[in-house]
């Protein structure tokens, strides 16, 4: 049957999205769910800002009419903050393309480099998967190098190796700054390693987690055209169910970025919402410095559980993994997320750890106790 799919895809696994029950508040059952297994932004937007927006929908957008597809002018305001975020003022709209969420852009930029066996991608694992599943999707083919064991560095000389040797060759290079799911941002030997990459080879740097590291490497993008940065409206910004993310690069290859995507990829609301939060970011991103708090929290009441290893955190999520043998760490973390998910709160297991989400204050308390009772029984 379907004898007419590609047979490549018949492996695949895909991205497995919340259980219906835990979408929005609260589940069926009105309780609350804590949902740390995502890295959104515990907190929705204010009130009054939704009611602006909602506001915008009623009296501006014409829903009969299709989106802006040029996306003016959000990418003048994005063109604004990234500047002011990268401390630099030569950033315009030719250098910012929008995507439904950045996952759009890692897809456009597999497209424009190593589709039709042209090229393989590079990442050094744990990270996000989602380069993995969207490359698999096209068929490129995905090399993968490790990661030093306790400071989670990439092995830069396997790396070297991959990028000189590998047949199809490397043409993509993927880190993101700071990882998921490990937290850490890049070393200063990393972004060495990166600056001197052949001009051949695209790098990719995602930063997804951005506003709570407040380290950019998007200034590189004058000295490395072969670079490009990736960042989102889902995490800091409070957006995630509008998806939004988007691009910074050269702008020749924001061109390119822009003949690849779909015309109207992008809907009026989530572009209102985006320019909304733009122009709030001053007191939206407030809450950063809180979460970075709770974090530390967070991190200080798991460094006192035994047997715990839970690593520093530039991001807004921690990791930790137990001691000991890995194998059998494997299932005893499995069976601590679904001892958590009884207990009201999603976390996630994955790359040979745990991530747990930053959430409020209330959320962490959960998270703390919740975690003591299961290593407990
Ligand atoms: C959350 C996340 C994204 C954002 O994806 P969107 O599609 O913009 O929601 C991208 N990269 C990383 C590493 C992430 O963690």
């Amino acid at each position: 049957m379907f004898s007419f799919l590609r047979s490549d895809l018949a492996d695949l696994v895909s991205y497995t999205p919340q259980p219906e029950d835990f979408l929005g508040k609260q589940n069926t059952k009105q309780e609350q769910i804590d949902r740390l297994d995502t890295n959104e932004n515990p907190y929705d937007l204010p009130q009054d800002l939704k009611a602006k927006l909602a506001q915008t929908y009623q009296d501006i957008i014409a829903v009969n009419r299709y989106p802006d597809g040029s996306h003016g002018k959000l990418k003048q305001a994005i063109a604004e903050y990234t500047n002011e975020s990268a401390g630099v003022r030569h950033f315009h709209p030719a250098n910012i393309s929008v995507g439904n969420g950045s996952d759009e852009l890692i897809r456009s930029l597999l497209i424009a480099t190593c589709i039709g066996n042209n090229g393989s991608i590079l990442v050094a694992n744990p990270t996000f998967s989602m380069y993995e599943i969207l490359a698999k999707t096209l068929g490129i083919s995905v090399k993968t190098v490790e990661r030093n064991p306790s400071t989670f560095e990439i092995d830069l000389d396997a790396a070297s190796k991959m990028v000189a040797d590998a047949d199809p060759p490397v043409k993509v290079v993927f880190v993101v700054h700071p990882n998921s799911p490990t937290a850490n941002k890049l070393t200063e030997r990393e972004i060495a390693w990166l600056q001197e990459l052949p001009e051949r080879v695209l790098v990719v740097i995602d930063e997804a987690y951005f506003e709570f590291c407040q380290h950019t490497l998007a200034p590189e993008i004058t000295r490395h055209p072969n670079w490009v940065v990736l960042r989102t409206f889902s995490k800091a910004f409070r957006l995630a169910g509008h998806r939004v993310g988007y691009a910074i690069s050269h702008p020749m290859l924001t061109a390119t970025l822009e003949k690849i995507r779909l015309p109207y990829n992008l809907p009026s609301f989530s572009q209102a919402a985006a320019r909304a939060v733009l122009s709030h970011r001053e007191e939206l991103l407030q809450v950063v410095s809180e979460i970075q708090k709770q974090r530390q929290k967070l991190i200080a009441a798991f460094q006192k559980l035994p047997g715990v290893q839970v690593w520093p955190s530039n991001a807004n999520f921690i990791y930790l993994r137990f001691q000991g043998n890995a194998a059998a760490n494997e299932r005893k973390m499995q069976e601590i997320a679904d001892g958590m998910k009884a207990r009201g709160t999603l976390i996630r297991h994955t790359g040979g750890g745990l991530r747990i989400t930053v959430g409020s204050e209330e959320e962490n308390k959960h998270t703390v106790q919740r975690f003591q009772e299961i290593l407990k029984s």
